[in-house]
């Protein structure tokens, strides 16, 4: 499979995380084996809290996700209003 390279942030400009992402559709969830790194420890903090749980941005408090569980993985699903998707 061929990997993208991509890099998440909050549309304030505060950047989340770096990511190897597959296949060719929309982003719309992170799953913590593609992180590259982590900008944001918090965000990477709330990744492996319970489902339900939602993540915000450490600089102007809106809401960037929210945890869910994937068949025994916890992966967060991305509010794509609140972010932006640039090259990695
Ligand atoms: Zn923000």
């Amino acid at each position: 499979m061929r990997f993208k390279k991509l890099e998440l942030a909050c549309r304030c400009g505060y950047k989340i995380l770096k990511y190897k992402k597959g296949g060719t559709g929309r982003w719309i969830k992170v799953h913590d084996k593609r992180v590259i790194e982590y900008y944001d420890e918090v965000f990477a903090m709330d990744m492996k809290k319970e489902t339900g749980t939602d993540i915000y941005c450490s600089n102007c408090q809106k809401r960037l996700a929210q945890v869910q569980n994937l068949g025994g993985k916890f992966i967060a699903k991305i509010n794509q209003g609140q972010v932006v998707v640039g090259k990695g």
